[in-house]
């Protein structure tokens, strides 16, 4: 098995940029989600990896081999995509091992393979049973075995499981991911589901408009994210717009001190990230807020805080949070200073918005 790597990869149709000058190392046997909005470019990428859609520039390399000319049957690359269709007139068995034979494998050398991928992917015993006999989540793994069959070098997947109700979708996560590994086969994604990326990926590459906005571990794409697009995209955040001074921000009337010291010159607008999960209630403190919405989510109680530099959200484990905590309570607001994010303020998001999940 070997890494990919796209080189300057982009692809226009007419007019539109779909994909914009992509440079990207798919690891040996890491899994990298593609995620983003709709219309973003994913499926694109996906297809001109896949060998179905010819990238407008560039080169497509698996290790040292240049496949970008090499039509998607030629590529040792297995599929399964967003309407997965399995054949209804075969049974499961037969649909795993479809593959095989068509590539002449001998039918009994296919049957015996096909078992071994579907006690991988855990239907043993289903093996003769029809399509229509299976739930949503046994033929997502029909087809996952299936794509699995020719042991291909590249495994792609392009919103896999966007027909499964969502708790069937996070066990899928947990077992595509356990199943990836065990293979350690290189696995792209699409996605535009940021849970799945966090579950999932070794890598996640956020994408807007056809470009490419971060590539990092799921941890860093949190804790670190590359500009307020990402930050509001990944997770949930509190925005606010300050003036950057010596080192740390003003807001309002409020002055924030920042670590490590801001990059940015003196009176530079900026915008100020900061994760709900990460502020702090105290019994008092320099920045002080009335709370005016508390939110219980069981294992988390999200509290909304009108302060003077403007609205919060803060996220407190249910433990951690008062239970008597009610609207129109005053407490202390603290904000870490190693939580808080600087970025240019650009188009921004609104400016005390909270950045919905
Ligand atoms: P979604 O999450 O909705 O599937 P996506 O991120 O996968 O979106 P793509 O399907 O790659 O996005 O589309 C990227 C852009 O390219 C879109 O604006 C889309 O309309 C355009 N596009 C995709 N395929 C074609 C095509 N064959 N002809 C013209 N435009 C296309």
């Amino acid at each position: 098995m070997a890494g990919l790597h796209l080189e300057a990869i982009s692809k226009t149709f007419g007019t539109q940029t779909a994909v914009e000058r992509m440079d990207l190392s798919f690891g040996d046997g890491e899994l990298t989600a593609l995620l983003g909005p709709s219309g973003c470019g994913k499926t694109t990428l996906l297809r001109m990896i896949a060998g179905l859609e010819t990238p407008s520039t560039g080169r497509i390399m698996l290790g040292d081999t240049d496949v970008t000319a090499q039509p998607a049957h030629k590529r040792k690359f297995g599929m399964v995509f967003q309407n997965f269709a399995l054949f209804p007139h075969l049974n499961v068995r037969e649909n795993v091992g479809y593959a095989l034979t068509i590539a002449g494998v001998s039918k009994s050398e296919a049957g015996t393979r096909a078992d071994r991928l579907l006690d991988l992917v855990q239907l043993t015993g289903f093996a003769d049973r029809r399509i229509g006999q299976l739930s949503g989540g046994q033929r997502q793994r029909v087809a996952i075995a299936r794509a699995l069959a020719q042991e291909p070098d590249i495994f792609l997947l392009d919103e896999p499981m966007s027909a499964l109700d969502a708790k069937l979708r996070e066990e899928m996560q947990v077992e595509l991911r356990l199943l990836q590994q065990r293979l350690g086969i290189t696995t792209i994604v699409v996605t535009h589901d940021q849970r799945e990326a966090m579950t999932m990926a070794d890598q996640i590459v956020v994408m807007s408009k056809g470009r490419l906005e971060q590539v990092a571990p799921p941890d860093q794409i949190y804790n670190a994210p590359a500009n307020s697009f990402v930050a509001e995209f990944i997770g949930k955040a509190n925005f606010l717009r300050g003036t950057v001074r010596d080192a740390g921000v003003v807001i309002g009337d409020s002055y924030l001190p920042i670590s490590p010291p801001p990059r940015f010159i003196n009176g530079s607008p900026v915008q100020v990230v900061c994760r709900p999960e990460q502020i702090t209630l105290t019994d008092a403190g320099p920045l002080m807020g009335e709370v005016v919405f508390v939110r219980d989510l069981g294992a988390s109680r999200e509290i909304h805080l009108t302060t003077p530099i403007g609205t919060l959200v803060a996220e407190l484990a249910a433990t951690m949070a008062p239970t008597t905590l009610k609207k129109g309570d005053r407490v202390g607001v603290h904000l870490p200073v190693a939580a808080l994010h600087l970025f240019p303020d650009g188009a921004a998001p609104d400016q005390t918005a909270m950045a919905a999940e």
